[in-house]
């Protein structure tokens, strides 16, 4: 009888692709995906340690594990477990730069060790990137694909250099031969993620362009149309880079450009690489080669020292760039960062009250984007047909879009175009058809 597994995972994309990776491994080891955790007889706890909430429910949810499946192999891995691996609780603890460890760990606990020499083989300490191979991590009709791990930047905030080590890069091959798997099961978007994207091939003394080179070869693949790009750094974001991504043809406009603060002064003591007026001159770039583009970005309420001018300079900035989203965090202090131990800490009402100020400008900013569409035809990659004659999906500007189309039964996975009457919030809606007429 085939083991079960079971996986919860919090956090981030990166984490979510590592848990579709560990689930394919196991699979091909014979084990079996479960949705009931209370029947599993391992119990995978993928764990996340971007804020001191999301330790906090990494240890939360590894005691729940115990509680739910008494009986289970309990695993934790990721970030969380990376910054504390003796004091989880769990039966197999990795963290993310010895995960590969975690299948033969897992074997010997279940008396299989004559399986494990191949990820034996594979244990790599963190040095270079651990080759998954293809993954299936579907999100509705994309499909996720990993090329990059760690980061060197250090920012004063952020643990994940010390939690996920320095960069290091998939060879392009295997990103390429995963992608040309992928689309032909159907898939046609791709999301390209990574821990510091632009870093792609850094630690091969190569620039930005690498990613660009990258998506160049994912393009010419038959069956892409869409791809996708996960977090971009300002500084990364070169002419030379920006000019590839307008000629590759298949970039959606969508970028998510890490802003963090629209604070000079904030910016420099969180150690980030850019100023507002770099940051500025990228989006002009970005949407002098996209000019449809949305720009979506992640902000920090309640640095360390952050006065109230420096909150109004950093709402006044995200306005004027006119994000389509800003995920607004309130600082959280990470034990092992520098910020942690700074000194002029916030308190919490008053970052409450300036994330909650700076996610109404957000919300603002959302509904007026999504009016800017009204009249204008989109293209749609349809990911729900709730009922015949219905769709529901995104645009490549990354707006979620529901509309009806008469011509004929509507597939998950197919592009249509949608002519935009309405929006309702943060959604477009509208009439679609199969055919763009000049
Ligand atoms: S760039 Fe800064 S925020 Fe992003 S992962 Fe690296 S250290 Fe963390």
């Amino acid at each position: 009888m085939a083991y079960k597994v079971y996986f919860l995972t919090l956090g981030c994309k990166v984490n979510s692709y590592e848990s579709a990776a560990i689930a394919k491994i196991l699979s091909s080891k014979g084990f079996e995906e479960t949705q009931d955790p209370s029947s599993c007889d391992v119990y995978v706890v993928n764990t996340c340690a971007v804020t001191a909430e999301a330790d906090r429910k990494s240890r939360q949810m590894i005691r729940k594990a115990r509680r739910v499946a008494p009986s289970a192999v309990v695993v934790a891995m990721g970030c969380h477990t990376e910054m504390c691996k003796d004091e989880n609780g769990a039966d197999i603890t990795v963290g993310t730069s010895d995960r590969p460890a975690l299948v033969p760990l897992l074997l010997e606990k279940l008396h299989l060790r004559e399986q494990s020499e191949t990820e034996e083989g594979a244990y790599d300490a963190g040095t270079r990137f651990f080759e998954y191979g293809a993954v299936l991590l579907q999100e509705g009709t994309r499909a996720v694909v990993k090329i990059e791990d760690g980061c060197n930047n250090f920012c004063t905030y952020c643990i994940i250099p010390y939690s996920r080590g320095r960069v290091r890069s998939r060879s392009r091959e295997a990103v390429l031969e995963e992608i040309r798997d992928l689309a032909g099961k159907g898939y046609c978007e791709f999301v390209i993620t990574g821990i510091h994207l632009c870093s792609y091939e850094r630690e091969l003394g190569h620039d930005s362009t690498a990613l660009g080179e990258l998506l160049n070869d994912v393009a010419k693949i038959e069956g892409v149309r869409r791809i996708r790009l996960g977090s971009l750094e300002p500084y990364s974001m070169s002419d030379k880079l920006i000019s590839m991504l307008k000629e590759n043809g298949k970039i959606c406009p969508h970028f998510h450009l890490s802003l963090q603060s629209g604070s000079d002064t904030v910016l420099k003591r969180m150690n980030r690489k850019y100023d507002t007026a770099l940051f500025r001159e990228v989006v002009r770039k970005l949407r002098n080669a996209f000019p449809t583009a949305s720009f979506t970005t992640d902000m920090i309420c309640g640095f360390p020292g952050e006065t109230e001018e420096e909150h109004k300079a950093s709402c006044a900035f995200a306005e004027e760039i006119g994000f389509t989203h800003i995920h607004v965090f309130p600082f959280s202090p990470r034990e092992g960062t520098k910020a942690f131990t700074m000194e002029d800490q916030i308190t919490p009402d008053v970052k409450n009250r300036r994330t909650a100020e700076l996610r109404a400008i957000s919300d603002e900013m959302e509904s007026a984007r999504a009016k800017d569409f009204t009249g204008h035809t989109v293209e749609v990659l349809v990911e729900k047909v709730p009922e015949p004659g219905c769709f529901e999906g995104y645009c490549r500007e990354y707006i979620r879009v529901l509309g009806t189309c008469n011509s004929g039964d509507l597939v998950p996975g197919e592009i249509l175009y949608c002519k935009v009457n309405v929006t309702d919030g943060f959604t477009l809606r509208g009439e679609g058809f199969r055919e763009l007429t000049p």
